[in-house]
C-alpha cells in the first residue's frame, strides 16, 4: 500500500506549497499508517486557474459520447482495483472490508450510470412563428468545486464529479480532513485512464481555509456541497458573493422508521433494519434510521427482539473476519457520540444495550457498541440531534397520525420509512412524510438511477437519477431573424 499522498493538480502529483504533511490514522489501532500532503489556499487557486483552463483545452474537443465512454473506463478500472481500494477505505475510515467493497461497486455504477448519460443530453427548438428560429442550447457549466464529508468518500465522490464530467464539465474536489486518501487513489485511477491534464484536481486539506477560497471564487460555476449544516450555511454564504449556483447541499438528516407491521410475527424486517442501521458504517450514515417510532403493541417485542440482535453484532477492526461494524472515523466522532450516550441517560432514556465501548477490545481504536435507547420522546435531544454513530432511539406510539407528526417534527427532511402489510397505509405515509426520500419496507434504495436529497435542512437539489445531471448544465438561448435583407 503506498504510504505517502499527495495533491493532484493539472495532471501533476506534487506537495503542498508549504510543505505540510499530515499523518493519516487507522482508526481502529489509532496507528498512523500514511500521511497526506495538505494544500494551502495558493494550492487551491492553482487547481482553480487549471481546473479553468482545461475547460477550453483537449477536453473541449471530447464528444460527449467520449466522456461517456471515459467514464465508463474508470469504473471498470475502479472495479479492477476494488480489493485495493476497499482495503485503503478501510484502513482510513474503519468500516469493514464487506462493506467497503460495496462502497466501491456503488462509486463505479455512478460512473458507468452517468457515463452512460453523457451522449442523452439534448437542447431544443421553439417554435416563435415565422422568419424566426429560436434554439436552446445545453452546456457545461464550467469550473464545478466539489466538497466531500469523510462518511462515505468515495461514493460521493463519484456521485458528483460523475455527473460534472459527463455534462463536459472540470472539477476541484477538497475531500474531508480526515478521510482523503481514497479521494487521491481515485484521482490516480482517472489519471491512469487518460484524463487530460486540469479536468480533475484534489487538494486535500483544512476545510475551513481551503473551503473559503473554493467557494468565493469566481471562477467557479457550480458547488457541490456534502456536509454538515453549519457548514453548508457558510458555503452558501460564500456562494452569494459571485452569486455561483449551488447545485447540491447533501446535508444531514435523522430519520425516522415507523413500524406498523401486522402483529410481532412480522417483525424480522424493521429488526433487521434496526440492527442495520447501527451496524451499517457504524451509524455514520446521513440516512440513518435513528428515531424509532413503534406501535404500542409491538413495543415490547421488538426492544427484546433488538436488543438480542444487537448482542450478535461482531464489533471489530476490518482485518477480524466476521466484522459487522467498525470503529468510528476519527477521534472527534467518537468522543461526539460518548457524549451523546452520556447526554441520552442524563435526559431519561432507557438505555436498553451497548451505552459505551465495547467490551474486548482493549483500550485502542474508535469503537462504540451498537447502543438502543427505549422510552424516549420528541423533546430530548438525542431524538432531535443528528448522532452519526451506532445509537437509536425507540419511542411507543398509539396510532400512525401520531407516528407521522412525530416523524415530520424534525429540522431536518432526508428520508423515512415505514414498514407495513398494508398497502393503503404504506401510499398514504409516504404522501405525508416531509422528506425527499421514502422507503416501505427496507431501507436500502439508495441507488444511482433513483433522485436523492433531502428537504429543509437536509439541503436542497437532488443526487442521482436521469435529471441530476442536468443540474451541471445550464441553457442558452439563441435566436435568429430569418428575414434578414
Ligand atoms: P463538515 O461540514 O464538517 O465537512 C464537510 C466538508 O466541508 C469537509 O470537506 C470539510 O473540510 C469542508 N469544510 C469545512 N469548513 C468549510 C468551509 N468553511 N467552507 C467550505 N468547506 C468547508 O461535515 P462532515 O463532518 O465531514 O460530514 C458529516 C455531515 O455530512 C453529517 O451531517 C452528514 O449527515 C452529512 N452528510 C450528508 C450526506 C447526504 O447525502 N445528505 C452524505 C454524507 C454526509
Amino acid at each position: 500500500m503506498n504510504t505517502s499522498y499527495q495533491l493532484f493538480i493539472n495532471g501533476v502529483w506534487r506537495e503542498g506549497s508549504d510543505g505540510t504533511k499530515v499523518p493519516v490514522i487507522n482508526p481502529a489501532t489509532e496507528e498512523i499508517f500514511a500521511e497526506v500532503s495538505w494544500g494551502t489556499p495558493e494550492d487551491a487557486i492553482l487547481a482553480l486557474k487549471a481546473g479553468q483552463k482545461a475547460l477550453s483545452g483537449e477536453w473541449s474537443t471530447w464528444s460527449p459520447a467520449r466522456r461517456g465512454r471515459f467514464l465508463t473506463s474508470v469504473a471498470a478500472a475502479v472495479r479492477r482495483n476494488a480489493a485495493e481500494l476497499a482495503q485503503l477505505l478501510s484502513s482510513e475510515q474503519g468500516k469493514p472490508l464487506h462493506q467497503a467493497t460495496s462502497e466501491v461497486e456503488d462509486a463505479a455504477r455512478y460512473l458507468e450510470y452517468f457515463g452512460g448519460c453523457a451522449d442523452k443530453l439534448t437542447g431544443m427548438t421553439i417554435d416563435l412563428g415565422p422568419g424566426q428560429l429560436d434554439f436552446v442550447l445545453r452546456e457545461p457549466l464550467g469550473l464545478t468545486v466539489h466538497i466531500a464529508p469523510w462518511n462515505y468518500p468515495l461514493d460521493i465522490f463519484c456521485r458528483s464529479v460523475a455527473p460534472a464530467l459527463a455534462a463536459g464539465n472540470t472539477c476541484v474536489v477538497k475531500p474531508a480532513e480526515e478521510i482523503s486518501l481514497v479521494s487521491l487513489a481515485l484521482a490516480s485511477l482517472f489519471q491512469q485512464e487518460g484524463i487530460p491534464a486540469g479536468v480533475l484536481n484534489v487538494v486535500p486539506g483544512p476545510g475551513a481555509v481551503l473551503g473559503k477560497v473554493l467557494t468565493e471564487d469566481p471562477r467557479v460555476r457550480g458547488i457541490v456541497f456534502t456536509g454538515s449544516v453549519e457548514t453548508g450555511r457558510k458555503v452558501l454564504e460564500a456562494a452569494s458573493r459571485n452569486i455561483t449556483p449551488v447545485i447540491s447541499m447533501e446535508l444531514g438528516g435523522k430519520a425516522a422508521s415507523l413500524v406498523f407491521v401486522k402483529d410481532a410475527s412480522e417483525l424480522d424486517g424493521p429488526v433487521g433494519g434496526a440492527a442495520g442501521a447501527m451496524a451499517w458504517n457504524a451509524g455514520q450514515s446521513c440516512g440513518q434510521r435513528s428515531r424509532w417510532y413503534v406501535r404500542r403493541d409491538l413495543y415490547a417485542p421488538f426492544l427484546e427482539r433488538v436488543a438480542e440482535r444487537v448482542r450478535s453484532l461482531k464489533v471489530g477492526p476490518f482485518t477480524q473476519p466476521g466484522v459487522s461494524l467498525g470503529p468510528l472515523a476519527s477521534k472527534k466522532q467518537f468522543d461526539k457520540v460518548m457524549s451523546y450516550i452520556r447526554l441520552g441517560q442524563s435526559e431519561g432514556a432507557r438505555l436498553i444495550v451497548g451505552g459505551g465501548r465495547p467490551e474486548g477490545l482493549g483500550e485502542k481504536g474508535y469503537f462504540v457498541a451498537p447502543t438502543v435507547f427505549a422510552d424516549c420522546h420528541n423533546r430530548m435531544q438525542i431524538v432531535r440531534e443528528e448522532i452519526f454513530g451506532p445509537v437509536i432511539t425507540v419511542i411507543p406510539v398509539d396510532s400512525l397520525d401520531e407516528a407521522v407528526a412525530l416523524a415530520n417534527d424534525s429540522s431536518y427532511g432526508l428520508s423515512s420509512e415505514i414498514w407495513t402489510s398494508d398497502l393503503t397505509e404504506a401510499h398514504s405515509v409516504a404522501a405525508r412524510l416531509d422528506v425527499g426520500h421514502v422507503t416501505i419496507n427496507g431501507s436500502a434504495a439508495f441507488g444511482f438511477e433513483v433522485p436523492f436529497g433531502g428537504v429543509k435542512l437536509s439541503g436542497l437539489g437532488r443526487e442521482g437519477g436521469p435529471e441530476a445531471i442536468l443540474a451541471y448544465t445550464r441553457l442558452k438561448n439563441v435566436w435568429i431573424n430569418l428575414n434578414r435583407k
